[in-house]
């Protein structure tokens, strides 16, 4: 209730203005389940979707990062992005449903954009909580996974890997 009610107090209301889809810096995490939802929906391929998150770690002769992003155009814009529209609107990741909004621990935390203090309390306050909720726990999850899955693999010399809750992928 607490978290609905600071939801409501950011007066957030989406503009459509697409600018949070745009862009160089705007990196979209996605976890293997949202892939899996995004490929279903799009009869395009994991690779066609994501690419390897963009910070490669170099140790023990491999190289390494965790996760992917969303793929952008070469306009740097999110590949789904047309007409500053969302073309995955029901599929689109748990980051998307819930910017400009995040969860630090039990912290809300509003990042800046042009829907921000509409002068209205937020519309779908109790939708966003919910899905702020169902974020973190889908985020928490998948870190430990991750986590797990690097934990338990032995990296080999000159390798190149991604990996995610489901294992450690040689990136081609
Ligand atoms: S969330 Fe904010 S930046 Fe994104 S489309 Fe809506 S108003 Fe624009
Ligand atoms: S998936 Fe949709 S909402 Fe998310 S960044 Fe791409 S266009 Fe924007």
């Amino acid at each position: 209730m607490e978290l609905e009610i600071q939801i409501l107090n950011a007066e957030f209301a989406c503009r459509c203005c697409g600018e949070c889809c745009s862009g160089n810096d705007n990196e979209v995490m996605v976890s293997p389940d949202e892939i899996d939802l995004l490929c279903e929906a799009t009869n395009l391929t994991l690779d066609q979707i994501a690419e390897p998150y963009p910070e490669w770690i170099n140790d023990q002769g491999a190289t390494f990062t965790f996760g992917r992003v969303l793929r952008r155009g070469e306009d740097g814009n999110c590949m789904f992005l047309k007409n500053n529209r969302c073309t995955v609107y029901e599929h689109r990741p748990h980051i998307c449903r819930t910017y400009p909004f995040m969860l630090d621990g039990d912290r809300l935390l509003v990042f800046e954009c042009s829907g921000c203090k509409s002068g209205e309390p937020t519309p779908d306050a109790e939708l966003i909580a919910r899905d702020l909720l169902a974020r973190r726990e889908a985020e928490d999850k998948e870190f430990l996974l991750t986590k797990e899955q690097y934990q338990k693999h032995s990296m080999v010399m000159g390798s190149t890997i991604i990996f995610d809750s489901r294992g450690a992928h040689q990136h081609k």
